[in-house]
């Protein structure tokens, strides 16, 4: 019997019967083949050449075999580009969208000089991060070339960049050459199955390095976890794993899960190194980084000297990250996973929220390793 991939999909989404059993199955595995994901934060539709309409929710794959051999899903974040909207944007997106090996953009078909064009087009391919493509420049034509094999691993060679279009500290646009160089390196690369991805963004050079980007997340010694869809740091409304990778090299398991709603994934990581998880430390402790570390230091250094910590003011990411297992030489030591999202309502990732907090946290918080669980509960 054919596979039904929607059904997959429906699978992957059912929130009714979501939960802990549904999502530690390993995937299903027909997603570990796919390297089309939509990693956007919402729904997309796509009708594609065979007439079908396809329902893709956030973190969804999109199957090889429901598309045509050269047609191509083309992320939200291309066609919600202005230059998109442009004749030879219009010239790109319908060239991917066809079921053709090869087309041609030209570059004087937009009003203006066709260099800005071309510098326009270029940078809305890259940081589209868009796989399986090799392109060239033709007179005054941008040829793009679909590849139909395998994509190649990020290696030592070519590890994965984050992807910048300027020169770095200006606004100037990077020399078009190399900007076609790097889309064609990075679009021979790439993942293939669901994960958690880093957003490539130019700027995240903090967020990025902490995503665990493993098929297979080994939060603790033993501990294994495997993500069913993909996203990346720049989605909200996911449930997250929260690790320490320090904690895991010493053969111990520190976790925190936690969600976020309208702040995107940088935003809310980056709490994590100034301000304590729950409401009630966020209080107590004085407002403004340098005081708050401070106040934090003296309960630190009188737990390590025999004091109860009746309020667990350690047992708390900011407390972790910051005293007990801080950066060492520029390595942050926090590790990510994004365990779910897309989540229809606030219920849902509460209640999946939930389900995670007691299933990652049942390591109790240690006061002689400081490690454990960091959820409070
Ligand atoms: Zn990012
Ligand atoms: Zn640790």
């Amino acid at each position: 019997m054919a596979t039904n991939f929607g059904q997959i999909r429906d699978q992957l989404t059912d929130f009714n019967s979501f939960g802990l059993m549904t999502t530690l199955i390993p995937p299903p595995p027909e997603v570990q083949q796919c390297w089309q994901w939509n990693t956007d934060s919402s729904e997309v539709q796509l009708r594609t050449n065979s007439g079908n309409l396809l329902r893709i929710p956030s973190g969804c794959p999109i199957f090889d075999q429901e598309l045509q051999e050269f047609e191509r899903y083309i992320p939200r974040s291309v066609l919600s580009n202005d230059f998109a909207s442009t004749p030879a944007g219009g010239q790109f997106t319908a060239g991917m969208a066809a079921d053709i090996q090869e087309f041609r953009v030209d570059l004087s078909s937009n009003p203006g000089k066709p260099s800005t064009t071309r510098i326009a087009l270029l940078r809305m391919i890259y940081q589209a991060d868009i796989k399986k493509i090799r392109m060239r420049e033709e007179g005054g034509r941008l040829v793009v070339n679909k590849i139909t094999g395998q994509l190649q691993p990020y290696d030592a060679a070519y590890p994965q960049p984050n992807i910048t279009t300027t020169i770095p500290n200006t606004s100037q646009a990077r020399n078009h050459l190399d900007i076609i160089a790097d889309i064609n390196l990075n679009g021979a690369r790439g993942f293939y199955g669901p994960r958690s991805e880093r957003c490539r963004h130019g700027k995240c050079n903090v967020t990025g390095p902490c995503v665990d980007q493993s098929a297979t997340v080994e939060y603790g010694p033993d501990l294994l976890f495997q993500p069913r869809k993909r996203f990346t740091c720049e989605v909200n409304n996911v449930v997250y794993l929260l690790y320490c990778n320090e904690c895991l090299r010493l053969g111990l398991s520190t976790t925190y899960c936690g969600e976020t709603e309208e702040k995107n994934c940088h935003q809310r990581f980056g709490q994590h190194t100034y301000k304590f998880s729950t409401r009630s430390l966020n209080t107590r402790f004085p407002k403004g980084t340098n005081e708050r570390l401070v106040a934090l230091r003296e309960v630190f250094q009188g737990v390590l000297e025999g004091d109860e910590d009746p309020d667990r003011v350690m047992q708390d990411p900011y407390s972790h990250f910051t005293l007990v297992h801080p950066p060492t030489n520029g390595n942050d030591h926090r590790r990510y996973v994004f365990i779910d999202g897309g989540f229809p309502s606030v219920r849902s990732r509460k209640l999946c929220e939930m389900k995670f907090i007691s299933f990652f946290g049942a390591v109790d918080y240690n006061y002689n390793t400081h490690s454990g669980n960091l959820n409070h509960m």
